[in-house]
């Protein structure tokens, strides 16, 4: 079959033939429709430190898609062929002690689909049937196969009450651009997106961000109190991995303010500890979705009227993908979407 793969380690992603997975006796076989590139496929693509420390070559990569059911192994229960499914790229041990406890995110031997094992940039892909999520059909194709990075920013946005909040996201990339959709859709009342990237603001906005605020140019603080707030914010979601732009989050949080960090800094990075003991903050690490609650909020948030359209704003059949990778390169993008 055909995939995208690392077939040398340096930069760059190639097209190559691999052979088509088998089922084991509790896996599904799907058949890609769409998969779209995520930023970890861009660090693989890129080949930095941590893909080239993390990432086993020749390796097929991907990991946000949906597709059909087209093949199982016998001990697959609940799944038809041609089911409609998207999946949690995070497999898990199942006997550790989180694992066991239902807290499959905290697993300890997380593998990583299209990271440590064959991803979803292929015409097919195999994953345990416990990964799979089958989707309700009034989920849109392009909206189900971003529901991996939805889920991180669904994770995130939801770990603190929002109702009522100034929420603070720093970085307008695809993650924090959807977690303003969602914090404005469960009722915050001011929600402030931060990035030095105008496009990525300008997308911040379109998916209903209060305002937008470029903080290479623009005082986030005079921005803030523009918008009559008076005391800081009340959530923070970090979302860019950027040091500065934590610091800054620290700074402009009210005492008690609740911080949410799901970016992933490239190095160290300081923290005014002062700031956050003195004002009491609560400081949480995200990592992936919960399975399967992240996935069950996703869809009921979809079918509550969310909408993640703008989000997405490039298509490209899987032949071009050499143009998908240098959008997402360019930072002229949100999510690209590749079409099998
Ligand atoms: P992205 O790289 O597309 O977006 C990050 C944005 O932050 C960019 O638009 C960048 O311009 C902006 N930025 C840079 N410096 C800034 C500053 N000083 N202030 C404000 N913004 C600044 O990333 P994404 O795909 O949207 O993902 C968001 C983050 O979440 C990334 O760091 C990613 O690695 C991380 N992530 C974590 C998990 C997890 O499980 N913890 C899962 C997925 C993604
Ligand atoms: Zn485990």
């Amino acid at each position: 079959m055909k995939a995208l793969a690392k077939t040398q380690a340096r930069p760059g992603i190639w097209a190559t033939q691999v052979p088509t997975p088998v089922p084991g006796p509790n896996d599904l076989l799907i058949r890609v429709q769409q998969s779209s590139i995520c930023g970890t496929d861009m660090h693989i693509y890129n080949w930095d430190a941590w893909a080239q420390r993390t990432v086993p070559v020749p390796m097929v990569t991907g990991h946000e898609y949906m597709g059909v059911v087209a093949g199982m192994g016998n001990e697959v229960r609940g799944f038809e062929l041609g089911d409609r499914v998207s999946g949690e790229g995070h497999i898990t041990c199942g006997h550790c002690r989180n694992c066991r406890a239902g807290r499959r995110h905290l697993c300890r031997n997380t593998q990583g689909v299209g990271v440590n094992r064959p991803g979803s940039f292929a015409e097919y892909l195999v994953i345990p049937a416990f990964n799979a999520f089958k989707l309700p059909a009034d989920i849109p194709d392009d909206i189900a196969s971003i529901f991996d990075p939805f889920g991180n920013a669904v994770h995130t946005a939801l770990q603190f009450d929002l109702v009522g909040e100034d929420v603070l996201i720093t970085g307008a990339g695809p993650i924090g651009c959807m977690a303003a959709a969602i914090a404005r859709h469960v009722g915050a009342r001011n929600v402030v997106v931060t990035d030095i990237n105008d496009y990525r603001l300008d997308l911040a906005r379109r998916m209903g961000a209060t305002c937008a605020v470029n903080v290479a140019r623009e005082d986030l603080w005079e921005v803030a109190q523009g918008l009559g707030m008076t005391e800081g914010f009340d959530v923070g979601l970090e979302m860019s991995g950027s040091g500065p732009a934590f610091a800054q989050m620290v700074d402009v949080m009210n005492n008690g303010g609740k911080v949410a960090l799901l970016g992933i800094p490239a190095g160290e990075v300081k923290i005014d500890w002062d700031a956050v003991i003195f004002k009491m903050l609560t400081i949480r690490g995200i990592y992936g979705r919960e399975m399967f609650e992240t996935w069950y909020k996703m869809a009921a948030l979809i079918q509550s009227g969310l909408d993640l359209t703008p989000v997405i704003t490039h298509r490209f059949g899987i032949d071009d993908f050499q143009k998908g990778f240098d959008a997402m390169l360019s930072g002229q993008s949100g999510k690209v979407i590749l079409k099998w």
